[in-house]
């Protein structure tokens, strides 16, 4: 994906399952080939799902999951189960394809079961239509437990048939997903005049800045404010130039004591990845998670786990910082794992503690999910900003614009 793409953690994902031959990549081609857009496709084996981002009218940019068929076939139900369940990990929208000479069989209703227990909005695109005759009537749901909101749009890939129908009812669907959580904006008034602090060091990549820093300067376009980007170096002369105190100072967690030592205590100040955490859903579960590091023993396994696998900066801080700061602080032998991109393991019950990166190249959902999985267990799971920050002792102050949030740090101890 070029860098000016909507990134995909902000992408609706819409996943169309079913069975094999019931039709459903040639309705993926015919719901997407219509887009002149693609702009990105990548295909794994043919047991993994092919994701599609893309500009689809009437609804944006949004990834198109087109997964494998889910058949009866062979021993490998278990496997084919986990694997679509990992799928749904990240799906907004589901769409069912069915086959409409054949109804729904138990493949089917297996698959709707598993959308209704994820709580994953979902449609019934019955394709194949036009071999359908007037006397055939309508596709009925498995059980009456699947009456409510019954409503198969019938479609025929093949003829083209009621295609722009299908991507409205996807569309309403996903309009209804649609959050108004926003990553800085909610924050500050229009015209307030932001400070944010970008360390250009040899992680850094080249000739660009990352997305948390893109996407919390565009919300503070969005919010009528200003902002002004500086280095920690310049921080302190930017500072004395502007002749009156910024309205916020938002830095990048690594060098947040410089920055801490820098900003007048009366000028609200904070992260990026605290800001992507809020902006997650992880922020809370973070600041609470993080006090566990101050009850690790010698032994205790210890899962680091990030988004993606392409990041070399979050990598750095990941497999080398913090783990050397784990050790410092904790003055404990830890043993440490790392885990990055899809390999998040489900099953989190050996491990004392959990530090995710901030999830920026993960949706929502996915975010959710991964917090799920270490509640279940009762694993506290927390973040790299949030870890940091409060191993070096800033994090009352990163988080003293969220009052509620002092409030949490304090009852954890
Ligand atoms: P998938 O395995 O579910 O991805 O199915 P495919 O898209 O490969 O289609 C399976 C077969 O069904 C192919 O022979 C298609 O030509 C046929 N097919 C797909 N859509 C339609 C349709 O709307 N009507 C009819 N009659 N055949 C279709």
């Amino acid at each position: 994906m070029g860098m000016n793409d909507t990134p995909s953690g902000e992408r609706v994902h819409i996943g169309f399952f079913g069975r094999r031959n019931v039709g459903k990549s040639s309705l993926v081609n015919r719901v997407t080939g219509q887009e002149l857009s693609v702009v990105s496709e990548v295909r794994g084996t043919t047991t993994d799902p092919v994701y599609k981002a893309m500009e689809l009218l009437p609804m944006g940019p949004v990834v198109i999951i087109d997964t494998p068929g889910f058949d009866d076939e062979g021993s490998l139900g278990e496997l084919r189960v986990q694997k679509t369940r990992q799928i749904l990990h990240k799906t907004d929208v589901a769409v069912l394809v069915v086959d409409a000479p054949e109804g729904i069989c138990p493949c089917d209703r297996q698959l709707l079961e598993l959308f209704r227990k994820k709580g994953i909005p979902y449609l019934i695109a019955v394709n194949k239509s036009d071999l359908m005759g007037e006397a055939d009537g309508r596709i009925e749901p498995p059980d009456e437990s699947f009456q409510t909101g019954w409503d198969p749009v019938y479609v025929s890939a093949a003829q083209g048939d009621k295609i722009y129908e299908l991507k409205e009812r996807i569309a309403a669907l996903s309009a209804a997903e649609d959050k108004s959580r926003r990553l800085a904006a909610d924050l500050i008034q229009p015209l307030d005049m932001i400070v944010l602090v970008v360390p250009i060091d040899s992680a850094a990549p080249k000739g660009r800045l990352i997305l948390p820093q893109q996407q919390t300067i565009r919300d503070i376009l969005e919010a009528g404010a200003s902002s002004l980007v500086v280095r920690e170096s310049e921080l302190a002369d930017v500072l004395q130039k502007l002749g009156r105190n910024p309205d916020m100072v938002i830095t990048d967690s690594q060098v947040f004591e410089e920055v801490v030592g820098v900003v007048p205590l009366d000028v609200p100040l904070t992260s990026f990845s605290i800001l992507m955490a809020r902006y997650k859903g992880l922020l809370e579960t973070a600041v609470q998670g993080v006090t566990a590091i101050d009850r690790l023993q010698d032994g205790d396994k210890i899962l680091i786990a990030e988004g993606c696998t392409h990041h070399r900066q979050c990598d750095d801080i990941g497999t080398v910082k913090i783990p050397r700061f784990l050790k410092g602080y904790t003055g404990k032998e830890l043993v440490i794992e790392t885990a990055s991109g899809m390999s998040f393991p489900e099953d989190l019950s050996s491990y004392a503690l959990v530090i995710h990166c901030g999830g920026c190249m993960l949706n929502e959902r996915e975010v959710h999910w991964r917090i799920h999985c270490a509640g279940e267990e009762g694993v506290p799971i927390t973040n790299y900003g949030i870890a940091i920050a409060h191993m070096k002792g800033i994090l009352r102050r990163s988080i003293g614009i969220f009052p509620d949030l002092q409030k949490l740090l304090k009852e954890g101890k």
